[in-house]
């Protein structure tokens, strides 16, 4: 008796980015062949019901819209009869027309050397908003891959971290080494001009956080040394968003999201996946007022009856086979997925 959801991401050819062809392709077979794969439509009239299916049953989905969600994913999804959905951030859906997918390997017509490769910089810092673009999927691809087996749902507009208010320092910027993701947000989207020294503060998702604004020009602080940084009164140097402008953001950037895939798809969007799985209660009233029925986290456990269709936990797929199968057979088990992670039997 379970339900759960999982989250893809990339798929490349030789697992470069998250997982191999191969395995993603021997994954959905197995899944064909051992689970019920079901929409995300059908999860939430489960949960609505208050009835979890006997049979295993499991729905597939993709984060952001990469281009290889359409290239490799969905001939895949399609090759099996399954379903998915990917839940896009419209803001880095591209313009221009279908490129090749895995059909046209299939057929001969194309070599795995005529696929777009993830470039270096997106490698090595899996930084999906740097300016090369090329790995997001274009409309006229979303719109032949909603038509064909992959659902295509809102993540949002943006996908951005913001500085959340009250300020506090995560660390200084040391150059490239820096490991943490925040600084990585931060250098990216923040600071235009960086240079060694200048704080770097933490940050959360557009759609989460309360944010705000410098009241001096940032780099009046980057010759402050880390002793100094730590006296300075942050609070005393920002003019924090008020709670209007917070709402009228994030509400902004759901229904531009939602309108935009409309507009582009000629359909209704109902369901969000939040970027990160950040989300607050004030994100989730905004979604229902934007119109949609549905909200995904991150949160990993299998779906209860208790769920509501507001906060549906999903849960990573494994780059592992053998990984992959532990986590399929715990959740598949009347024990659940906690249950064996509380005996530490990895999944
Ligand atoms: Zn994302």
């Amino acid at each position: 008796m379970s339900l759960w959801i999982y989250y893809y991401h990339r798929v490349s050819i030789e697992g470069e980015v998250d997982i191999s062809l191969s395995l993603f392709d021997r994954q959905m077979r197995f899944l064909s062949e051992n689970a019920n794969v079901c929409s995300l439509d059908d999860v939430c009239e489960f949960i609505e019901k208050g009835r979890v299916p006997l049979k295993p049953t499991v729905a597939i989905t993709f984060d952001d819209g990469f281009y290889e969600t359409y290239s490799f994913a969905e001939p895949i999804i399609s090759k099996y009869g399954l379903t998915a959905t990917v839940f896009i951030s419209t803001s880095r859906i591209l313009d221009g027309g279908k490129r090749i997918t895995l059909r046209d390997y299939w057929s001969g017509k194309a070599s795995l050397k005529d696929f777009v490769k993830p470039s270096p910089v997106s490698l090595k810092y899996r930084d999906t908003t740097s300016p090369y673009q090329s790995g997001f999927m274009t409309w006229e691809e979303a719109r032949y891959i909603d038509k064909a087996s992959v659902r295509v749902e809102s993540h949002g507009h943006l996908h951005l971290k913001l500085p959340s208010y009250p300020p506090r320092i995560a660390g200084t910027y040391k150059g490239f080494a820096g490991k943490s993701s925040s600084r990585r947000w931060w250098l990216r989207h923040i600071v235009h001009r960086l240079r060694e020294g200048v704080p770097v503060f933490f940050l959360e998702s557009s759609l989460k956080v309360r944010s705000f604004k410098w009241k001096h020009p940032l780099l009046n602080f980057c010759e402050l040394t880390p002793d100094c940084l730590e006296k300075v009164e942050w609070e005393k140097l920002v003019i924090p968003e008020t709670e209007e402008e917070q709402r009228k953001r994030i509400l902004g950037e759901l229904e531009t999201s939602k309108r935009l895939i409309e507009e582009n798809l000629g359909k209704k969007v109902i369901h969000l996946a939040w970027p990160w799985g950040e989300y607050s209660e004030l994100s989730v009233e905004l979604a229902k007022a934007a119109g949609f029925k549905a909200c995904y986290t991150t949160e990993k456990r299998l779906i209860s009856c208790a769920d509501d269709v507001f906060h549906i936990p999903r849960l990573g797929a494994r780059r592992s086979w053998i990984k992959f199968l532990k986590r399929f057979y715990a959740c598949a088990s009347g024990y659940g997925y906690n249950a064996l992670k509380v005996l530490k039997i990895g999944v």
